[in-house]
């Protein structure tokens, strides 16, 4: 963390919200990478969000590049968004049965996603992988689960472990208030190696019940999985008998309108036989869902031995949110979230460059990370590859882009996101503040 504050705006009400957040709430924040603590300021305090802007209570005005971490695809506020949800708000908020437009969300997701034959609504990506994994140790009746490190699936117990030592072991907790049972049963692999991948399956094999894998990580930046990675995953889970779970909650309805998949599938030995889904489909709104195979989604309650459950899934104001940002996300929205990204990136490339910043840029459809890497490009294939980052030059770069209005990511670890919101004015004041950011992290 830097020690003199970065901030360069007004930040006087934002630091007054955040004096009271913090009397009130640990940290100020209510998801920890909000708090600004990887590159230090005021964590600005947004008032308003319309297309490709944001508003703080400072009255500054920023380019999204954060999208609400990925949901915002459409741009804030669209118009046919939230028509939808003072439609569906105006006829009641949330009625505890079934009701029309979670039949339609979950037909949308079975339509797109070709191996999908069943979802099951959720309110969060986290009860999403928690619940699939439940699903998949209450199909084959083992308990193991395979992860890799810098993959993030939510704050699920078993899901926050890292690797003991060696390599084909079992996993330690990551975080107080993990039981080391909890997270015994976790195995924490090495991303985009299949060798470490075939010796834990070797040893283990009969106890896992599933391998659980970002579609293409995000979340240690964007790591894409190797040519035959994912391939690798389908085969080695399918000779042992585990499930393979795609997490597709960032990627999904993302990367292509189908996702991750619709990109890089059907693989080598068939389809992951469950699927994980949030941010997108809910449109901003808390909606998430858990789908795949429809003989292994009979395992649910009410037919079957696994229970799953909850007050708000399928909300109709959530369900119509998701709807509309999914029937909003047309193939030209697609091809204007590659054009948009290819244009902000190349010209952070560029501007890196000419200032002598060594960088590495990675990407998944439209999803893109720059790495801050010391030393000559080279491809950051794993967690250990991506945490050879050059922090302090991050944080310089982004204070230097928030300064001139761009709200990147506040972390060095994150996939940047646009939106088809992003008009010629937006990329324009992106374009324009590049180069003294640039020069700020040399
Ligand atoms: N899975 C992935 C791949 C994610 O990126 C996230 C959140 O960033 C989650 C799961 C958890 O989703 P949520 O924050 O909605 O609980």
């Amino acid at each position: 963390t830097p020690d003199s504050s970065p901030d360069t705006q007004p930040v006087a009400a934002s630091a007054a919200l955040m004096e009271r957040a913090l009397a009130v709430t640990p940290g100020g924040v209510n998801s920890p990478v909000r708090a600004f603590r990887a590159v230090g300021g005021t964590p600005r305090f947004i008032a308003s969000a319309a297309g490709p802007w944001l508003r703080d209570v400072d009255g500054n005005r920023y380019v999204d590049l954060v999208g609400s971490w990925g949901p915002m695809i459409l741009g804030h506020t669209h118009p046919d968004v939230l028509a939808a949800v003072q439609g569906a708000a105006a006829h009641g908020f949330s009625f505890g049965t079934p009701s029309a437009n979670e039949v339609a969300l979950a037909e949308e997701i079975v339509a797109r996603v070709e191996p999908v034959e069943q979802v099951r609504l959720v309110s969060s990506g986290t009860e999403a992988t928690m619940s699939a994994v439940r699903l998949a140790r209450g199909f084959t009746g083992r308990s193991a689960v395979v992860k890799f490190a810098g993959c993030y699936h939510g704050h699920v117990d078993a899901l926050l472990a890292h690797a003991g030592s060696g390599i084909a072991t079992f996993g330690l907790p990551d975080s107080a208030g993990v039981p080391a049972s909890a997270a015994a049963e976790t195995i924490v692999l090495p991303y985009n190696d299949v060798e470490a991948l075939e010796a834990a399956f070797a040893e283990h094999g009969e106890r896992i019940a599933c391998l659980i894998t970002e579609a293409s990580p995000g979340n240690m930046g964007v790591v894409p999985p190797a040519p035959g990675f994912t391939d690798a995953l389908r085969r080695v889970t399918r000779e042992h008998g585990a499930l393979l779970i795609s997490d597709e909650v960032m990627t999904g309805f993302r990367c292509s309108a189908s996702g991750w998949y619709g990109l890089e599938g059907p693989y080598e030995g068939g389809a992951p036989d469950l699927f994980t889904f949030g941010k997108v489909m809910g449109g901003g709104f808390p909606a998430a869902a858990f789908g795949g195979r429809a003989d292994i989604l009979a395992h649910l309650a009410p037919l079957g031995p696994v229970y799953q459950a909850g007050t708000l899934s399928g909300n109709p104001v959530a369900t119509a949110a998701g709807l509309a940002t999914l029937r909003g996300c047309t193939p030209e929205v697609y091809e204007r979230l590659e054009r948009t990204a290819r244009t902000i990136a190349d010209a952070a490339s560029a501007a890196l460059t000419e200032h002598d910043v060594p960088h590495t840029v990675q990407w998944a459809g439209s999803m893109f990370s720059i790495f801050f890497q010391p030393g000559p490009p080279k491809p950051v294939r794993d967690y250990d590859d991506a945490r050879e980052q050059d922090l302090p030059a991050f944080a310089a770069f982004f204070h230097a882009m928030l300064a001139a209005g761009v709200h990147l990511p506040p972390s060095a670890f994150e996939s940047w996101f646009v939106s088809a919101a992003h008009d010629e004015e937006a990329i324009e004041a992106v374009l324009a503040a590049l180069p003294g950011a640039a020069r700020a992290a040399s």
